[in-house]
């Protein structure tokens, strides 16, 4: 794909997120959100007549990661944390970057229901759930 996050060849398709493949970017939320607000940002300026193609930069602003119930890890810069504290900022980061009131509730009651009762379905997958032998089964 191109710098600038479109298809070679077709200025008007851009691949984002997950999908796109760019300098060995990792798939991360991160990279989605950015890519995605770069694409954004160039078809605004393509709708003021302004084509000159930019490159997607990546500016990496850490990275997070829940680990097991109420535990997660956190890498901002130096600072790193974990345990409790790196959940409860896990948690405040996902929050704050959903969109509208809908989703960080919806979001929110679903965690809620996964982090207090013990259903483990948003927080691992294994072979055995994929191939659906035992959905009720405790991941191995
Ligand atoms: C279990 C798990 C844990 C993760 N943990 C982290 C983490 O801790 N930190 C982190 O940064 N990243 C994490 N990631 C990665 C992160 O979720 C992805 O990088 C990010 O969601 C990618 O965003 P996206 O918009 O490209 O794709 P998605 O978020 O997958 O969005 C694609 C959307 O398109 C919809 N869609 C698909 N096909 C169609 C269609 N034909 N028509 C209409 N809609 C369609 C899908 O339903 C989906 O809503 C995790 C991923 C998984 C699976």
């Amino acid at each position: 794909m191109e710098p600038d996050c479109t298809v070679p060849g077709y200025p008007d398709i851009f691949v984002v997120g997950d999908l796109m493949s760019l300098d060995h970017l990792p798939g991360v939320a991160e990279v989605a959100m950015q890519s995605g607000v770069h694409c954004a940002r160039t078809i605004g300026r393509r709708l003021k007549d302004n084509r000159v193609p930019r490159p997607f930069v990546y500016r990496d602003l850490g990275t997070m990661a829940a680990i097991s119930r109420f535990r997660a890890v956190a890498k901002v810069g130096p600072l790193k944390v974990g345990g409790l504290i790196g959940w409860l900022l896990w948690l405040v980061v996902h929050v704050t970057f959903l969109t509208g009131f809908k989703n960080r509730f919806g979001a929110l009651a679903r965690w809620v229901v996964s982090f207090v009762g013990r259903g483990r379905y948003e927080r691992a997958l294994t072979g055995r759930w994929i191939a659906g032998n035992d959905p009720s089964a405790e991941p191995v």
